[in-house]
């Protein structure tokens, strides 16, 4: 069957015909801080995405911990892997929902980047070793590189990316005041969440840290397996672990969808701005599948994330980056020329935090050991 009108190849024509009016349209982008020409073919969301996967920092989510880290084995998520999880859930709730994918795809690639390595723990290393200087967050440290530290373009710093992305990184930090998120900001927060209660579940069972019955003994789980035993029927341990999982993730997209749809119709939400200044999000779970949420992060948080096996790598982990931390503000000679040059504006020590949080997980280990010694 040939289809009866050409589907349109410009991407304004494009956006026009399949975008919702609650979506934010690329031709309505504000822009970016520093102007420049047009692209031939691509939009303007569709640069900032090639953007964010061409920057330095993207790549090196890579070798960067999620949760667990090399020490652990390589079946679990790296924050590069969570981040693609984060970007096909969020892919299909901005599909479903009609709202921009390109922009959504960016938000989504992008929503990690600021992390330091050693996940968690090399965070809260950072704030302590940079209180005296306003302190570390991974989110405000994602805005530092795509407005400064990315250095890929000869007549800026930075990514220069639109400025809904740079807005939306900036509302993670500090929320505006009586303004919600564009959607496609809204979706990709609910798939970062969807995403790790998920894997982290996930990669806690096959190292051992819990056991698959404590997860079902969990409401949400709970009502996740009961759904795949009505489907198909009982299955072993391994078999049904696997079908939960897939579960738990359709269920919350499907709730995530339901809900949001009905949202926008009973608020009457027809535009951009109605989505800004409706204030609440609208892109949220039903009251009973998110009590069930918390239920899950209580039940991660004890058995995982303060396990003694994740807390036994931790400790040394941030030992070492302690370590180097006080060696680069010893020895300043030795950060590469661009970190050196801002700390005259920055600061020493934040220049030296901007470096570590760049490293990744085995390049901190190795330099480390290379500056300070073994051990
Ligand atoms: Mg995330």
């Amino acid at each position: 069957m040939t289809p009866s009108t050409t589907p349109p190849s410009d991407w304004q024509a494009r956006e026009a015909l399949i975008l919702a009016p609650w979506a934010m349209h690329a031709a309505d982008s504000v822009g970016r801080i520093h102007e420049e020409p047009p692209h031939p073919f691509r939009s303007p969301y569709q640069r900032d995405r090639d953007r964010v996967v061409h920057s330095a920092a993207f790549r090196r989510l890579a070798h960067k911990t999620q949760v667990f880290t090399g020490y652990h084995g390589d079946y679990h998520r790296s924050r590069l892997t969570h981040t693609l999880e984060v970007t096909g859930i969020a892919r299909t709730l901005a599909r479903g929902l009609a709202l921009n994918e390109d922009l959504v795809e960016t938000l989504a690639l992008a929503h990690d980047i600021g992390h330091p390595p050693l996940g968690h723990a090399g965070e809260d290393t950072l704030d302590l070793l940079l209180a005296d200087c306003g302190g570390f967050n991974h989110n405000a440290q994602a805005l530092r590189i795509m407005e400064l530290l990315e250095a890929r373009y000869p007549g800026f710093p930075g990514l220069n990316l639109s400025r809904e992305i740079l807005d939306a990184q900036a509302a993670r930090v500090a929320r505006p005041a009586g303004q919600a998120p564009l959607l496609e900001a809204q979706v990709v927060d609910a798939a970062d969440s969807i995403a790790y209660d998920t894997h982290d579940a996930d990669d806690a069972v096959e190292l051992g840290l819990v056991q698959l019955d404590e997860l079902l003994a969990l409401p949400l789980v709970a009502a996740a397996a009961a759904t795949v035993r009505d489907r198909l029927g009982s299955l072993p341990p391994v078999e049904l672990r696997r079908a939960v999982l897939h579960e738990l993730i359709e269920s919350q997209v499907a709730d995530l969808l339901a809900r949001t749809r009905a949202g926008l119709e009973a608020g009457r939400i027809d535009t951009v701005a109605a989505v800004r200044s409706h204030g609440a999000r609208l892109v949220t779970h039903a009251p009973a599948v998110s009590a069930g949420k918390r239920d899950l992060e209580r039940f991660l948080f004890e058995h995982v994330y303060r396990s003694e096996r994740v807390m036994a790598v931790r400790r040394p982990a941030q030992r070492r980056l302690e370590e180097l931390f006080a060696w680069y503000a010893a020895h300043p000679e030795h950060l590469p020329p661009g970190y050196r040059d801002r700390a005259t504006d920055h600061g020493l020590a934040r220049s030296v935090g901007d470096y570590i949080a760049g490293m990744t997980d085995r390049f901190l280990e190795r330099d480390h050991d290379a500056r300070c010694g073994r051990g």
